[in-house]
């Protein structure tokens, strides 16, 4: 038997460390909460892609009575861009929620599953590393890739 483990970097940020560039896209990100449909989980996820032409694509979680119908915020802003810029790559994702209080999570909030996948094949098609930021009250998550979140991830090579 062998063994191998997989470890994912991750740098702990304050949000007055980050850069400008940074900064706006955090805003962005929550911003995009308040745009969010969702009466039955009442947690309100936004998203905002910066393209590398400098764009940002924003996207809020929609939700629907027939709970599978809805999509998450991260999907949402990853197609958006992908069908309004589809020649421009997606530089970096940032992420917020506010819970049902209506603040904001204190505790960075982290995509699911189905997102992780999106996300590396975005990251997979712009050619380049996709940067993660996870935003929290109380820390700020930054990730240098996509791949960072999802490992041993299923991919395009299983299909030829
Ligand atoms: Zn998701």
């Amino acid at each position: 038997m062998k063994d191998f483990d997989i470890t994912v970097h991750v740098s702990v940020k304050d949000v007055n460390e980050l850069t400008d560039e940074e900064l706006r896209l955090v805003d962005a990100a929550k911003d995009a909460t308040f745009r969010s449909y969702s009466p039955y989980s009442k947690f309100s996820v936004g998203a905002a892609v910066l393209l590398d032409n400098g764009v940002i694509v924003t996207g809020s979680n929609q939700e629907n009575c027939a709970y599978p119908s809805g999509i998450c915020a991260e999907r949402t802003a990853v197609f958006y861009a992908n069908s309004r810029y589809p020649d421009n790559r997606v530089s970096v994702i940032c992420i917020a929620a506010r819970d049902s209080s209506g603040g904001f999570t204190a505790v960075p909030i982290t995509p699911c599953g189905s997102c992780r996948q999106v996300l590396i094949e975005t990251e997979k098609r712009g050619g380049g590393n996709m940067g993660i930021m996870l935003y929290g009250t109380d820390a700020v998550y930054c990730i240098e890739s996509a791949r960072s979140l999802l490992p041993v991830s299923f991919d395009e090579t299983f299909l030829e």
